[in-house]
């Protein structure tokens, strides 16, 4: 009984030692809860014993690190692992997902990317190239990862003011129908950086960005890599 009430005691001690960092206060909660609902030592014993709560306090513990630890979160890093690894046409949805950070600081879908009725001809089965995200005229576009702007200029085929920004390894990301640019041809650029202002430039029928991903100069659906 006293070996228990010990080896509990320091265990508490340091759940509230690693609570106090800021790394585990999930691991501590449990311990901590049971040794003051109970002074009796059997129950002390039994929640000791309680071996499945260590398990999903762990799974807890990787949570955090994970969102707190800036080096393996990085999703550029992430995204240059993925692109190294296998040729980007390869690549399937469950690995991409993710690696692209939002082009809007809110992202709300006006028109999905893929086959649908031509919101000006009114022609079907126009093929939709891209994303369409609800932005007011003047909003904030975001580089969606690190990456060479390529093309900052007036897209002859409805983009409108587009931006082109290159990733490397044949991933691509376009911005269009902008009212304004913030970067130039050539520019390096971060991910999250602003690089235009939304508009309503091209074949566009009210302010919105219509954001595309390129896989080796196909695009694809925006949404498999935000
Ligand atoms: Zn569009």
């Amino acid at each position: 009984m006293a070996e228990f009430a010990a080896a509990s005691g320091a265990g508490q001690k340091a759940g509230v030692a690693l609570a106090a960092t800021g790394l585990i206060l999930t691991v501590a909660m449990p311990g901590t809860g049971a040794l003051t609902a109970t002074a009796n030592s059997n129950q002390v014993a039994s929640a000791v014993g309680t071996q499945p709560e260590i398990p999903a306090a762990a799974s807890a513990t990787i949570d955090f690190s994970r969102a707190a630890v800036s080096t393996t979160a990085d999703p550029d890093s992430k995204l240059k692992q993925l692109l190294s690894a296998q040729s980007v046409g390869t690549i399937k949805q469950s690995s991409s997902k993710g690696t692209l950070g939002a082009p809007l600081d809110t992202l709300v879908t006006a028109s999905p990317f893929g086959y649908r009725v031509n919101p000006i001809t009114g022609g079907l089965g126009e093929f939709h190239r891209g994303q369409d995200f609800v932005a007011q005229c003047g909003t904030q576009v975001h580089a969606a990862a690190a990456g060479k702007v390529t093309f900052a200029g007036w897209h002859p085929y409805g983009g409108g003011n587009r931006i082109v920004v290159d990733h490397g390894n044949g991933l691509e990301t376009t911005y269009n129908h902008l009212s304004s640019f913030s970067v130039q041809v050539g520019q390096t650029v971060s991910r999250g950086d602003v690089i235009a202002l939304s508009g309503t430039t091209g074949a566009s029928t009210g302010c919105h960005l219509h954001f595309e991903v390129m896989v080796n100069g196909d695009v694809v659906d925006p949404l498999g890599w935000l």
